[in-house]
């Protein structure tokens, strides 16, 4: 069967390089064909828009955004929204395909989108960025809606956008819409347990891999970088079930002690210290990537993309690495952790719980009702824990690692849903 092969979304590796080379081999291992692979790659919709502001100082300046619908096959798109000076359209068409398969990843029911404002949101005035956050949902109007797109924060967006998203589009509709948008204030909307859902699905995938590979959590060693929303709460959560934090990092360096390093104290220090662990005292510093080569049994990376490369990857003693952090393995380091054996839950099911949150919090607007953190925690879990199994079952089905098992029960959902929908 001959296959299209898909043009490059960067030059340079990258991480979106990266997942399209995984979906590559996906789609081959799947064997769907040439037409199926164009329907699930190509976006659905692209809209670019020009934004015109009013700045502080008097001046008018003009911001392009962008919002990329993947895929609205299993159901309305979702999918966060980017403020960063390195915004484009290309980028944000990968991270909307992303979005597909983690949604498709933990069956909830949603497509795929991202969007994006090319902007520098920290020399911006919080008035500049309203005007900013307004004119795009104005833009936006007849793209978000509860049962079509629904937005998110992303890097450079938290709880503030989205609460001036969720009044514009309201104002606009002329009701009140909480389940416009999700990562509201918990006070307008907001679910209970957002904020430390990814870091939970972390420490239950981690559990469930130990599971498999009997590996007791009282005497398993942990290391984790990045210490920040994801690392830390993944940190917490995996001490407070018996296993040793014995590194944690953030950009200041790492910190090491064998004996275990206490979490809660970390994080009332890197919260009292500017959000770093600088001078953090109860540990032995070491480097990000002494870290890494860290003989434990869990590697928890939840820092940035492109960590594990072809360079360092032969490092790596860890018997598991559970991935907080998006495109954190580089395609090409994959063949090496497989030949090491190494049990590699990756980001698009590992990292998922946050956005099966954001789902618990559209589904309580919808209802109008708030559920309580336990009834979140439960169910999180439990779709955190039933994608693992699927995937770790796919993966032995079809002989291939957890990653590309990820893209096929991703891809065969998405797929078969398409076939009973039908096109034209
Ligand atoms: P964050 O900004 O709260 O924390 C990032 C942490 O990584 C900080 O401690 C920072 O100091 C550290 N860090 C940054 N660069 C580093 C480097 N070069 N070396 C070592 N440490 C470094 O971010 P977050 O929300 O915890 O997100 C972390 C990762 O998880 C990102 O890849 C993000 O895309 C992904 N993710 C986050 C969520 C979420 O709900 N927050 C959901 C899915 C995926």
């Amino acid at each position: 069967m001959a296959y299209l092969e898909p043009a490059p979304i960067h030059d340079k590796e990258n991480p979106l390089d990266s997942m399209m080379s995984r979906f590559n081999e996906a789609t081959r291992i799947l064997g769907i064909t040439d037409e199926m692979y164009q329907i699930l790659k190509v976006p659905l919709r692209q809209v670019v828009v020009g934004l015109p502001v009013s700045m502080d100082d008097g001046s008018i300046k003009v911001f392009e955004g962008y919002r990329v619908i993947h895929s609205t096959i299993l159901g309305p798109s979702k999918g966060g929204i980017r403020f960063d000076m390195g915004v484009t359209l290309n980028e944000v068409q990968a991270l909307a395909a992303w979005m597909t398969w983690k949604c498709a990843v933990v069956d909830i029911p949603y497509g795929g989108a991202k969007g994006g404002i090319a902007c520098n949101p920290r020399n911006m005035s919080a008035g500049e960025l309203e005007r900013l956050m307004r004119a795009y949902t104005q833009a936006m109007l007849d793209v978000f809606g509860p049962d079509r797109d629904i937005p998110a924060p992303d890097m450079g967006t938290g709880p503030r956008e989205m609460a001036w998203l969720m009044d514009e589009y309201s104002k606009a509709k002329g009701m009140t819409t909480p389940a416009v948008v999700t990562g509201k204030p918990i006070v307008m909307g907001g679910s209970l347990g957002r904020v430390e859902a990814t870091g939970r699905g972390v420490m239950v995938c981690a559990l469930a891999g130990m599971e498999r590979l009997r590996i007791n959590p009282y005497k398993a060693t942990c290391a984790v970088q990045g210490f920040g929303n994801v690392g830390s709460h993944a940190a917490y959560l995996l001490q407070e079930r018996g296993v040793t934090i014995v590194a944690v990092s953030d950009v200041s360096g790492a910190y090491y002690n064998a004996q275990g390093i206490d979490i809660v104290e970390a994080m009332k220090y890197s919260e009292q210290n500017k959000k770093s662990l600088e001078g953090f005292a109860g540990a032995e510093k070491i480097t990000n990537e002494e870290l890494l080569a860290l003989p434990v049994d869990i590697l928890v990376p939840a820092a940035k993309e492109d960590v594990i490369t072809e360079e360092n990857v032969h490092n790596i003693k860890a018997k598991m690495i559970v991935e907080g952090a998006n495109g954190h393995t580089v395609a090409g380091a994959d063949k090496v952790i497989n030949e090491k054996g190494i049990l590699a839950v990756p980001d698009i099911l590992a990292n998922a719980g946050g956005v099966t949150v954001s789902y618990f919090e559209w589904v309580q607007n919808r209802l109008g009702y708030k559920w309580t953190l336990e009834r979140i925690e439960r169910r999180s879990d439990r779709i955190m824990r039933d994608a693992f199994e699927k995937v770790y079952d796919t993966a032995q089905k079809y002989q291939v690692s957890m990653r590309i098992a990820a893209y096929i029960v991703a891809i065969e959902k998405v797929s078969q849903t398409y076939k009973f929908r039908g096109g034209y």
